[in-house]
């Protein structure tokens, strides 16, 4: 089973960072599906993760999980995990890995999904085309890219209509996104140079 049940939750921002276990999963076992034999594949994590809970944004203290796809990382408090997946060795997955609507993976998908760069879900082309108010961002993130996680064949990224929404109604919480964003672009820069 995915291993996220809450979708689209809005906690406001905070500032506790996580920590994650992010242990050396290379031979672990990808388990996507409890309907579907597990797929036994080797993966090999080369990013980082984020040090904030995309559910929370920090609301919540306490160990994460780390995704093994991509960067996110999630209180298993925040999505209706158990505890005990924290220290898993299973290969686990957000919720960015499947339409937020019709479940598709992107290979279901026709290959790609459009994932929200400010909450924990993402979309098929199909549904997202029921949500008039998403914006496009871009292949990549720069959040991401500053931790080695660079651009995916099965991966846009967008902001979604119901963050949109949020955003409109809690201008505060634009801003300390656009504060982490600038943060980002430093980093970046100071890379860079
Ligand atoms: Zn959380
Ligand atoms: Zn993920
Ligand atoms: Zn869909
Ligand atoms: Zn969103």
């Amino acid at each position: 089973m995915p291993i996220a049940v809450v979708r689209h939750t809005y906690l406001g921002s905070g500032n506790s960072p996580v920590t994650c276990h992010s242990k050396n999963k290379k031979d672990a076992h990808m388990t996507i599906d409890d309907a579907h034999a597990p797929v036994k594949k080797k993966l090999h994590i080369n990013h980082e993760h984020e040090d904030y809970c995309i559910v929370c944004r920090g609301k919540y203290e306490g160990e994460a999980i780390c995704c093994s796809l991509c960067p996110r990382v999630f209180h298993p408090q925040c999505v209706g995990a158990p505890e005990s997946a924290v220290n898993s060795d299973e290969i686990m997955q957000c919720l960015q890995h499947e339409c937020h609507e019709c479940e598709k993976d992107a290979e279901a998908a026709g290959g790609k999904l459009f994932r929200c760069r400010t909450c924990a879900a993402a979309w098929c082309q199909e549904c997202l085309a029921l949500d008039t108010e998403w914006s496009a961002v871009g292949n990549s993130i720069p959040e991401f890219k500053l931790l080695g996680y660079s651009k995916k064949r099965d991966a846009s990224f967008i902001v979604c209509g119901y963050c949109k929404e949020v955003f409109t109604k809690d201008p505060g919480y634009l801003h300390s996104w656009k504060v982490y964003w600038e943060h980002v672009k430093e980093q970046l820069k100071t890379r860079k140079s």
